[in-house]
């Protein structure tokens, strides 16, 4: 095994970063590019022994951290966003090499977001504030203490983005952090390491350790000195941590999958509504927030189907690192069997393909728009995580927002409607945890972000990203002279 690859020009370190240095697992697992297949290269695998080595180097380096004052600790985070916007370039062809998203959004608009994180968090802390009050002469004053090593988990369809958008956060909260990568993904995690260490932030601060989850996800999340566990994926991974964390009652943050709908009515304005019907086949569809579910009303269903079709066949699929290029191809053949399975079932129970249903080769499947799907059905109630929407029509309001909160999820939901009114009534009703009218994907870092239901607990951006990375702590003094009162 090499320590180091090159990928688009870019050297790539493929040990884990513990301590401050470089360190070898024995066995290593395959990177694959979902572009063509072709392997990336031969990443360090770690274990239990990596796992508790991380979380052992996170805990020595944490009093000194938790220590650092607020202003030193947000230059140092202001100097990995430097970092990430001197390197953005090498960080976005790695990026799209490594998970097959457009090379064109990572330059404009993923990498920019990375910096951003860092960039929020850091001026977030400088804010950070509550004013004290009085309980009959005693002063309350609330502190928002560090809280301990965080172990970091995080997915495959935006790596560096969602690992960013955690780190951030738990650094500026004066917590060290452990944070493993997808295995489908691991190598920007790899070069966020080099950047922070560049940056000045201490050894053992940030720690990044690589391998399956099921092999080296246990150790970190059942370790009894984790103070917090912040996890971005599936509800069936989001269970087995919650189980393992139970044994230490480490709190939990959980960003989980979703089921959106794209809620049409006839009051719309139809160009934007299928504007944002289109969109949902960003990142070829691997996006947690994507409204897959379009419940549009029966009067303009076929005049919205046909638009949709219309836009929707334009749309060029391929390598995504041709900035001609809108969708590219699914993470893994695993993934993209996967997604198939889903499209067959709902085919042979009766669905109809308008576009798409099928595969383009070995590593991307087709857009695709299926109607005459029941409610109950599979398709409608789980989430595929690919490039497949589905369509069904309601006659009323009433039964537009029962069809769209009849899933066991409650990530997101986005409304077309030109009636204000009903925009507000209707949004009222949604169980989710954002929802977006007549626009999508609007996300601001100081806005509460998260699910309801069985798509996530707790909520991250802004206070809510301290409250949760931190011991947050009120301390009750007596007002002076309290001896002589008794
Ligand atoms: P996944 O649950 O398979 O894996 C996510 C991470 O968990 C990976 O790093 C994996 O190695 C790790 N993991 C697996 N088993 C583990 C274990 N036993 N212990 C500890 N860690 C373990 O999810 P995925 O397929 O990588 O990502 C897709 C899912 O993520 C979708 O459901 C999607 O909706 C969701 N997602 C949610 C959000 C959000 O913000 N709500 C954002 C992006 C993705």
């Amino acid at each position: 095994m090499t320590d180091k690859i090159t990928v688009g020009g870019v050297s790539v370190d493929t040990r884990h970063w513990i301590g401050g240095e470089r360190v070898a697992s024995t066995d290593t697992f395959t990177d694959v590019s979902p572009i063509d297949g072709s392997t990336i290269g031969e990443i360090s695998r770690g274990t239990a022994t990596e796992a508790a080595a991380a979380v052992t180097a996170a805990k020595a380096a944490f009093p000194a951290w938790a220590a650092t004052s607020r202003t030193e600790r947000a230059r140092i985070l202001h100097a990995i966003a430097d970092g990430v916007e001197k390197r953005l370039e090498e960080l976005a062809i790695v990026e799209t090499t490594d998970n097959g998203a457009l090379l064109r959004s990572h330059r404009r608009g993923v990498m920019p977001r990375v910096a951003h994180n860092f960039r929020f968090f850091a001026d977030w802390l400088l804010k950070l504030d509550h004013e004290d009050f009085e309980t009959r002469g005693h002063t309350n004053h609330v502190s928002w203490d560090p809280a301990g090593p965080c172990v970091l988990i995080t997915p495959w369809n935006a790596p560096l983005m969602l690992a960013t958008w955690k780190v951030a956060p738990a650094l500026a909260a004066g917590n060290t952090v452990v944070l493993k990568p997808a295995e489908w993904s691991p190598l920007t995690a790899s070069l966020l390491a080099d950047i922070a260490a560049e940056a000045g932030l201490p050894a053992g601060v940030l720690n990044v350790v690589q391998g399956y989850g099921s092999e080296i996800g246990d150790a970190l999340t059942s370790h009894p000195d984790v103070r917090r566990i912040s996890f971005t994926g599936s509800v069936p991974t989001a269970r087995r941590i919650t189980e393992s964390a139970a044994a230490n009652l480490t709190p939990l943050s959980l960003e989980l999958g979703g089921k959106s709908p794209l809620l049409v009515f006839a009051d719309a304005d139809l160009d934007l509504a299928v504007d944002l019907a289109v969109e949902q086949y960003d990142n070829a569809g691997q996006v947690c927030l994507a409204a897959t579910r379009f419940l549009v009303e029966e009067s303009v269903a076929e005049e919205f189907t046909r638009r949709f079709v219309e836009r929707a066949s334009g749309l060029k699929q391929g390598d995504p690192r041709d900035e001609a290029t809108d969708i590219g191809p699914t993470i893994h053949p695993r993934q993209l069997e996967k997604i198939d399975g889903f499209v067959q079932r709902a085919v042979a129970a009766g669905a109809r393909a308008v576009i798409g249903g099928h595969r383009e080769g070995s590593q991307y499947y087709a857009p695709t728009l299926l109607t005459g799907v029941a409610q109950d059905s599979e398709i409608v109630q789980e989430e595929v995580f690919g490039p497949v929407l589905t369509l069904q029509t309601f006659p009323t309001e009433e039964e537009a927002v029962r069809l769209a909160n009849d899933t066991r999820f409650g990530l997101a939901a986005t409304v077309a409607t030109g009636d204000p009114e009903r925009a507000e009534r209707v949004t009222a009703q949604l169980v989710a945890g954002t929802v977006w009218v007549n626009c999508f994907f609007i996300r601001d870092l100081r806005a509460p972000f998260g699910g309801a239901r069985q798509s996530g607990v707790g909520r991250e951006g802004g206070n809510w990203s301290f409250d949760f990375y931190c011991d947050v702590k009120n301390t009750v003094t007596a007002p002076k002279g309290w001896q002589d009162h008794g």
